[in-house]
C-alpha cells in the first residue's frame, strides 16, 4: 500500500457500517489519521447473512483484514442457480479452490455482526483511528482550506477531508445533491437465518444458491461454520404496493412468507416454517440512478451513500469495500485533496455504475415468468453449466477477477 508520510491528512468518516469502518482500516494503513462518527450507541448489525466476493477479499487481503475476517466465515463449495419449484440445476459451478486459481481470492460467506465485529476490532487496533459512537452528523461544510462536520450537540469538527459513508439516506450526500428520496424498487425482500441442525435433510448445502421463479427469487447458503442457514427471498410487489416501514428489524408474518414461496423447494420452504418467532424480517429495496457526481470540495462519497444498488449481485458492500482502498491510495498522492477526491470518483464511476446496472438486470434473469422466456434464459445457462463450467465462470472475470489493490 502507498504511504506517504508527507501527505498525511486528518480524515473525517461520516457512518460505521462496513464501508465507513474499511475506510478507517485503509485510510489508518496509508498513514492518515481518522476520526470516525457514527450516530448508533454501538457498532451493530442485523441477524443475516453477507456474501464477500473474491474482488472485495483482495481488498481485505491488502488490508491484512482477511484472516480476522475469515476466521467466522465459511467458504461455499459452489455458486448454483436453481429452479425453485422443482430444485432443477440450471448451472452449479465449483468455487472453493476454484474461486482462489480464477479471480485470485477466495469467496466467503458470514454473518453481518461478525463481518462489523471484525472490522470494528481491527480499526480499534489502529492507533491513529479515534471512533465516536452515539454522535450523530447534522450538517458540514467545505472551504479552500479545511472541511468541518457539524454534530447532534453543535460541536464541529475540522479535518481535511470528509467521507460520507453514510448509507442509503446520507446526510453528507444530501447536502451535495439537495434531499430526494432513493427509489423503491418494487422489490421486497424477506430475511432468515436458522439453525442447520433444525432444518436436517432440508439444510442448504455449503454453497451459494440463487432459486428462481416468476418474479421471485431466493438466495440461500450457510454461515458460522456451517451451523447456521440463510435466506434472502425477493418478491416483486410493484412500485405502488404499500412497502411498510423501512427498518432491518421490521418483523414479518411467516404465513406471507409461505404463500409468497408456496410450493417452492423444500430447502427454501422449511427455513421459513423454521424460523423462530419474530425472526423473519421484511425489507423494502431501494435503490438510486448513479448520480452526476460524487465529490465536491474536500467532501466525498463512499459505498451506498454514493451508489446504492439492489442485491442482486450481492456486491453492494463489496463496493464500499473496493472505494476504501482506492479513495486511501488517491489521498496518498502528492496533489491538493480536491483533486485526489476526483481521482478517487474517477476511477470508481464506470465500475459502479455497471454493478448498479447489472444487478437491476439481475432481476429480469431471476425472475422470468412465463415457461419460454425461462426456457430461452436457462436452458443456454445449462447448456454452458454442461459443456463448459469454465464458460459460465467467465461470465463473472469482470466482476470478481477485479483488482483495485493492483492497479
Ligand atoms: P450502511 O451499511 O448503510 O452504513 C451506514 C452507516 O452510517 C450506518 O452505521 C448508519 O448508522 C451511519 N449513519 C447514517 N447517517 C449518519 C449520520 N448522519 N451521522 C453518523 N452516522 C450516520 N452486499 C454485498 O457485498 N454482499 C451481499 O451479499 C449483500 N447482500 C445484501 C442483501 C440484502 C437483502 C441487502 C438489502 C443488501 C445486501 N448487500 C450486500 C448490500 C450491503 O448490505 C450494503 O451495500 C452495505 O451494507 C453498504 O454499506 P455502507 O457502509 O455504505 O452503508
Amino acid at each position: 500500500m502507498t504511504r506517504l508520510a508527507n501527505s498525511k491528512r486528518h480524515v473525517l468518516i461520516v457512518g460505521g457500517g462496513i464501508g465507513g469502518l474499511t475506510a478507517a482500516l485503509a485510510c489508518a494503513k496509508a498513514g492518515h489519521s481518522v476520526s470516525l462518527f457514527e450516530r448508533a450507541r454501538e457498532f451493530a448489525e442485523v441477524g443475516a447473512g453477507l456474501q464477500i466476493p473474491p474482488n472485495a477479499m483482495k481488498v481485505l487481503r491488502a488490508l491484512g483484514a482477511a484472516g480476522r475476517v475469515s476466521r467466522d466465515a465459511v467458504r461455499p463449495s459452489a455458486l448454483q442457480m436453481r429452479d425453485g419449484r422443482t430444485g432443477r440445476f440450471v448451472f452449479d459451478v465449483p468455487l472453493g479452490a476454484a474461486s482462489e486459481r480464477r479471480w485470485g481470492a477466495p469467496y466467503l460467506h458470514i454473518h453481518r455482526a461478525d463481518y462489523i465485529g471484525a472490522l470494528r476490532d481491527l480499526v480499534a487496533e489502529e492507533p491513529d483511528v479515534s471512533v465516536h459512537l452515539d454522535r450523530a452528523v447534522m450538517g458540514l461544510a467545505s472551504s479552500a482550506g479545511q472541511a468541518t462536520l457539524r454534530l447532534a450537540d453543535g460541536t464541529q469538527v475540522t479535518g481535511d477531508v470528509i467521507i460520507g459513508a453514510d448509507g442509503l439516506h446520507s446526510v453528507v450526500r444530501d447536502w451535495m445533491h439537495g434531499g430526494d428520496e432513493p427509489r423503491f424498487t418494487g422489490n421486497m425482500a424477506w430475511r432468515a437465518t436458522v439453525l442447520v441442525s433444525v432444518l436436517e435433510e432440508h439444510a442448504p448445502e455449503a454453497a451459494a444458491c440463487v432459486w428462481t421463479g416468476p418474479m421471485r427469487h431466493a438466495v440461500t447458503y450457510r454461515l458460522r461454520g456451517g451451523t447456521l442457514a440463510n435466506l434472502v427471498g425477493v418478491v416483486e410487489v410493484g412500485r405502488l404496493a404499500r412497502k411498510g416501514p423501512e427498518s432491518w428489524t421490521e418483523a414479518g408474518d411467516k404465513a406471507d412468507a409461505l404463500a409468497d414461496f408456496g410450493g417452492w423447494h423444500p430447502t427454501v420452504t422449511r427455513i421459513l416454517e423454521s424460523v423462530p418467532d419474530g425472526a423473519l424480517y421484511r425489507w423494502p429495496l431501494y435503490d438510486r440512478k448513479p448520480l452526476p457526481f460524487w465529490s465536491q470540495g474536500r467532501v466525498t462519497l463512499l459505498g451506498d451513500a454514493a451508489h446504492p444498488m439492489l442485491p442482486f449481485m450481492a456486491q453492494g458492500a463489496a463496493m464500499a469495500t473496493e472505494d476504501a482502498w482506492v479513495l486511501a491510495q488517491a489521498l496518498s498522492g502528492e496533489g491538493d485533496v480536491p483533486d485526489a477526491l476526483q481521482a478517487y470518483e474517477a476511477k470508481r464511476r464506470k465500475r459502479t455504475a455497471r454493478v448498479q446496472k447489472a444487478s437491476r438486470a439481475n432481476s429480469r434473469t431471476f425472475h422470468r415468468v412465463s415457461g419460454f422466456s425461462q426456457l430461452a434464459t436457462y436452458g443456454p445457462m445449462w447448456l454452458a453449466g454442461k459443456v463448459s463450467p469454465a464458460l459460465v465462470r467467465s461470465r463473472f472475470d469482470w466482476l470478481y477477477g477485479h483488482s483495485v489493490v493492483d492497479r
